[in-house]
């Protein structure tokens, strides 16, 4: 069993879709071990991206991921890190496979409606980032 990082981005919530996202996930074998919203502050959202830190994006993406509350998520499952990927689609919807959640839900490669951990490490990191172990269930 796998566990990896889910985030519901602000273009999401705010259209009304968590419901929608939400079971895309259930639909495909992911069990939602942890969940909250939150609103992210600049030093919440800077951190939680540092790597990209560097890139010219930087800054527009912590304005946008603090721009409305999101919905952070562990999903559990075989395969959750590659599976929620999947299901994610592309970085850019434009690019994104027809029927995924962004091929779906999103409008640009700023807005594009959800988070998901690029690798097991980088889950484990984020998960830790979000929850304390007993939120974890
Ligand atoms: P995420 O980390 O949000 O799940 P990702 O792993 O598909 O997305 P990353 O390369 O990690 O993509 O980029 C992180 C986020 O930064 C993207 O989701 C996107 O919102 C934003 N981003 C990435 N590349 C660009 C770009 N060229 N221009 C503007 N925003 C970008
Ligand atoms: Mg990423």
């Amino acid at each position: 069993m796998e566990q990896t990082l889910s985030i519901i981005k602000p273009d999401a919530v705010q259209k009304g879709v968590i419901g929608k996202i939400i079971d895309r996930f259930e639909s495909n074998g992911l069990r939602i071990a942890a969940m909250k919203k939150v609103q992210l502050d600049e030093k919440t959202a800077g951190g939680f991206y540092a790597v990209h830190a560097e890139r010219p994006f930087f800054g527009e993406l912590v304005s946008f991921m603090t721009s409305g509350p999101v919905v952070v998520m562990v999903l559990e499952g075989e395969n959750a890190m590659a599976k929620n990927r999947d299901l994610m689609g592309a970085t850019n919807p434009k690019e994104a496979a027809a029927g995924t959640i962004r091929a779906d839900f999103a409008e640009s490669i700023d807005a594009n409606a959800v988070h998901g951990s690029d690798s097991l490490e980088n889950a484990a990191i984020e998960i830790k980032f979000f929850f304390s172990e007993n939120e974890v269930l």
